[in-house]
Order: C-alpha cells, then structure tokens, then sequence
C-alpha cells in the first residue's frame, strides 16, 4: 500500500468549509484504493498569525517541509479586518508568497473548464459557449511584480513614494514555457503566449525565450495576443484557448476572469508544481463575504485535491473520477448559491450537501484498478 503525507492548511474564511468537505472526498479516496494518506493539519495565514503572531509559522513550514503534497485552502481577511495585521505579516505578503518562495513553486495550472451541459451557470450566452469551455491558464507563479524589490517612502520633493520592480531572467521564464508547451502537446496542441511586448520590456525578453523554447515543439501552434485584448477574448471567444501561458500579475487576474465567464471564482482550483515539491489550492481568496453560512462552493477545493491526486500521486483516473462526480451532482440539477440564482429551476444545496453528494457519486463510480 502508498502512503502520502499530505499538510492541510484549511485557511481562513471559508476555508475550512471547503477543505471539510475535501476531507470528505479524500477520505473515500483512501477507503476505494490501495493508498493511505497520512493528514497533517497546520496553522496557515490571518488565523496562524493571530495564534502566533506568525501567519508562516515554523511549526507550519516543518510539517509543509515533510509532506509529500500540501492541500491548501484559501487565506485573507476582509479589507477592514486585514487593518489588524501589519502590512508585511498579512497573509500574502506574510504566509503565501514566502510558501511559493521556499518550495519554488514556480508554474501554477488553473483550469476554467464548464461543460456544455453547465452553460447555464455561465454569464455568457450558450452560442458563445458552444460545446463548452475548456482551457488551462499556466501561471508563471515565483517571479515578476511579486516577488521583485520593494522600496516605499518620503522622496526629496517631500512627497509619498512606493517603487516595485518587476524582474525576470531567461531560466524562470524557459522553466514555466517548457511546463506550457509540454501541457499543450498533450491537449489541443495550441498555446496562446499572452504579453504586452508593446510597453514592457519584460515581456521582449519573455517572447524571446518562448520562440527559443517553440523550436522544440514544433507540433505545437503559437498565437501571441496582448494581455489587455485577451482579457476581451475570454469574454467574446473563449472557446479560441486552450493552453494560456503568461507572468505572474497577468496570470492572478485573467484566472479570476476565468472564474467570472463559468460563473464562480468557486469553480475554480489549482496546482502549484516546484521541482520538488507541490501544493494545491482554490484560486479564490477566503471569500469573507459568505464565510460561516455554508454556502460557499467546495468545487474549487476538491477539484485542487483530483489535481493532487493526479500530478503528486500518480492517481490521474481517480481523479477523473473526481471531476465527474463533481459534475454529476451539478448535472442532477442542484447548484450552490454562487452558481443560480432560486427560482431558476435548479435546487439550492449547500456546502456540506455538495460534499455529501460528491461522495455519493464517487462511491458509485467502479473502482480504478
Ligand atoms: P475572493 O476570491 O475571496 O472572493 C471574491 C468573490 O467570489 C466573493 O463574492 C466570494 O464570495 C466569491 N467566492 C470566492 N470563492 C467562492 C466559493 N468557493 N464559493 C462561492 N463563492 C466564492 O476575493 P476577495 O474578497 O477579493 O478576497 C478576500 C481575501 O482573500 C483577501 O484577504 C485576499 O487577499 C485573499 N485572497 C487569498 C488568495 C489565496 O489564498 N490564494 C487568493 C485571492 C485572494
């Protein structure tokens, strides 16, 4: 039998609603496979740093450091509560980015995927739908505005100043076309590069190193497209991408427009691969808003675990499985409040009910193997 260590950061807000229900979806894996995961909870974001004073606290970097994967739920605090933290130690600044620092996680997969038969959730008309949307944003994840030099201040005119620099060398951005074009390889053969050569220098030398890189994988079809005029075409054509490749800042923002066309940031997970290391988590933040109601979406949290089972386990038909009992549920015609409204002809569950019924689904699925 395998044995996995897995670090679960449940988060803050809604995160540790979501990551129950993951439990749950995990747990079963566990009962239909030769596979026994070993869970280590730890402290992570606005809740470790006020148990701690710490929101990475070395406590919670030893057990990430031992784990073979890390399942990690959102973190954050509403505008108004983030006052309570200091600047450097609130969660991003403080917990996030030094986790994607310390582990290199340097290339992050978010799938937007809505098949045809959920284009009723989507904001977007059915004929822009089509036969469904289905492409992954790879999301250069450890360089660029977040991580570059930070300087604020008063300069000599007396006046407020803050400068951010925005950096990358060539092997940061080889590594993350190396993960594009080989993930594009395997789907519809066809990256969009997505840049704004025409005003960052950034991203000249971005293009540069995707055209060297394109020489070895000659099958794959390149199309470069301005980041502002992708933003534009998620909205118009979706149905165009299938792999999108781009920098860390444009990469956080086009996901979340991902999030908009299927209808919900909840539809959204993600994995974050290092060399030697992984972790998965919703591309949504804690979602203060509707914490504590149970209503917030757990998809983007077990969708994040069939990432996990596929890329750090070897389990990629289990996690097949997983999908499409997510999506079964929602093909019975019951939806979570961020996905309809009531009266629109589905029926309302809530967060511990998709869990259940994600449960129900895979339990009647054959096992794999
Ligand atoms: P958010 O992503 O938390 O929420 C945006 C909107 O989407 C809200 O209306 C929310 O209710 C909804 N939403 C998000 N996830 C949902 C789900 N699973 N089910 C149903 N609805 C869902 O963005 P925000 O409100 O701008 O940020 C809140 C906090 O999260 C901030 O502190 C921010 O810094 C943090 N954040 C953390 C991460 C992370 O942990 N990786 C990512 C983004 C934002």
């Amino acid at each position: 039998m395998k044995h996995y260590k897995i670090a679960v950061l449940a988060g803050d807000g809604i995160g540790p609603e979501i990551t129950r229900e993951a439990l749950k979806v995990l747990k079963l894996i566990e009962e239909r496979n030769d596979v026994a995961f070993e869970l280590m909870p730890a402290a992570f974001g606005a809740c470790a740093y006020f148990e701690t004073g710490n929101a990475f606290p070395q406590a919670t970097m030893d057990i990430c450091d031992q784990a073979d994967a890390i399942l990690k739920g959102p973190i954050g605090l509403s505008h108004e509560e983030s006052k309570k933290i200091p600047i450097d130690k609130q969660p991003e600044r403080g917990a996030l980015l030094p986790m994607r620092r310390r582990y290199n996680t340097y290339a992050n997969f978010r799938p937007v995927s809505l098949p045809k038969a959920l284009a009723h959730f989507s904001p977007l008309k059915a004929e822009i739908i089509g036969e469904g949307i289905d492409l992954v944003i790879v999301r250069e994840l450890v360089g660029g505005l977040y991580f570059g030099q930070k300087e604020s201040g008063v300069n000599a005119q007396g006046l407020r100043y803050v400068k951010e620099t925005l950096e990358y060398d060539e092997l940061q951005i080889r590594r993350i076309m190396h993960q594009a074009f080989k993930l594009a390889n395997k789907r519809r053969k066809l990256l969009h590069n997505i840049h704004k050569s025409n005003v960052l220098k950034s991203s000249v030398l971005w293009n540069e190193v995707m055209e060297e890189v394109a020489v070895e994988y000659p099958d794959v079809t390149v199309h470069n497209m301005l980041v502002d005029s992708a933003a534009t075409a998620l909205c118009l054509n979706p149905t165009q991408f299938d792999v999108m490749v781009m920098e860390n800042m444009f990469g956080d923002i086009l996901s979340d427009q991902g999030g908009g066309i299927l209808g919900s940031l909840g539809l959204m997970p993600s994995a974050c691969l290092g060399d030697d290391k992984a972790y998965y988590e919703p591309s949504h933040g804690s979602a203060p808003d509707i914490a504590g109601k149970n209503i917030a979406n757990p998809y983007s949290m077990i969708g994040s675990v069939a990432m996990m089972l596929e890329n750090s386990f070897d389990m990629a038909e289990e996690a097949k499985n997983v999908w499409a009992a997510m999506q079964a549920v929602f093909s019975d015609g019951y939806s979570t409040a961020d996905l309809s409204k009531a009266g629109s002809g589905v029926t309302m569950i809530s967060t511990e009910q998709f869990g259940d019924k994600v449960v129900e689904k895979l339990k009647a699925m054959p096992k794999v193997g």
